[in-house]
């Protein structure tokens, strides 16, 4: 957040199950107690792909984990090549002139990510692991202080973590970060994880799995892409023709229609989604709901 120049009172709140802000604590900023950094200590910025000034563009850093020192050229190079999948897919693939893509230049003490059953560390460096709460494919940190200190005296809104490693996982968390495995070949899983961080996307996947219970059908869920149908008119209504049935079935005639149609966020039953497929789902092209709270969110950041 900005440096506050006055007194300021900075409140936490969560969500109920209703999905209701309550608040957890509060705490009186004090300026007085504010550490400050040398700038010795800031990180060392690589421009990947610059579109303008930063307070008229979308700023991306990219900061690598697990890469060894004597993995410094394998790291610029993938750098740049997930600096070009993240244009790959629409809406990125229009926004070039919106969005800057910074770099750092970091390395770990090992190559590789751990957390996977062989390792023998718990997490790296940077605090990254797979694994992350029991979910092999879940590739996170919870060493935030380490994450942020690396990516310090760069410009950036959103965070997304290369990790050195082909074994398949990622993860996205809403204006927190994101994260991804290594993919030559596919930026499904960079992007997919990129509309949780930056789109507050919501999964469209059906499937029941582990993760399943996380949403209360009993509330409108807040991503804009789900519906429970308990506050539907809150959502995408002005994007379905009159025509159309809602719920909508899942047949070839609605195929390529924005509708309203069961499964979603790991519930087969009494969560809906705005198109058959979509990115948040599986890897397609993001659907028009989706595209259309990637470009608002854009728009919003480079006013
Ligand atoms: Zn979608």
């Amino acid at each position: 957040m900005p440096f506050p120049k006055t007194e300021v009172e900075i409140i936490f709140y969560t969500r109920d199950d209703k999905n209701i802000y309550r608040k957890v604590s509060s705490t009186a900023f004090d300026k007085t107690e504010v550490e400050y950094v040398e700038e010795k200590d800031y990180a060392k910025k690589i421009a990947l792909h610059t579109a303008g000034e930063s307070n008229r563009c979308l700023d991306v850093v990219f900061v690598p984990a697990g890469y060894a020192e004597h993995e410094k050229e394998k790291m610029y190079t993938d750098l740049k090549l997930y600096t070009s999948h993240f244009f790959a897919k629409k809406p990125f693939s229009d926004a070039k002139d919106k969005i800057n893509i910074w770099g750092v230049e970091r390395f770990d003490s090992q190559s590789g990510i751990p957390g996977l059953k062989n390792s023998t560390a718990d997490f790296n460096d940077l605090g990254m692991h797979y694994n992350t709460f029991g979910s092999e494919r879940y590739l996170m940190t919870e060493q935030l202080w380490n994450l942020h200190d690396a990516i310090l005296g760069v410009e950036y809104d959103q965070i997304v973590i290369i990790c050195n490693s082909e074994v398949y996982g990622g993860g996205g968390i809403y204006n927190f970060y994101a994260s991804t495995y290594l993919d030559k070949e596919n930026p499904f899983v960079l992007v997919h994880e990129f509309g949780h961080s930056f789109g507050a996307l919501a999964d469209e996947y059906s499937s029941n799995d582990s993760d399943a219970g996380l949403v209360s059908m009993e509330v409108e869920p807040w991503e804009r892409n789900i519906t429970s149908m308990k506050d539907f008119s809150s959502k995408w209504g002005d994007m379905i023709k009159k025509d159309t049935p809602i719920p909508t079935p899942c047949t070839k005639q609605y195929e390529e229609t924005i509708g309203v149609f069961e499964g979603a966020a790991y519930q087969t039953k009494g969560m809906y989604r705005p198109y058959q497929d979509c990115l948040m789902r599986s890897d397609k092209p993001f659907c028009p709901v989706c595209i259309r709270e990637l470009e608002m969110l854009l728009e919003y950041h480079c006013k």
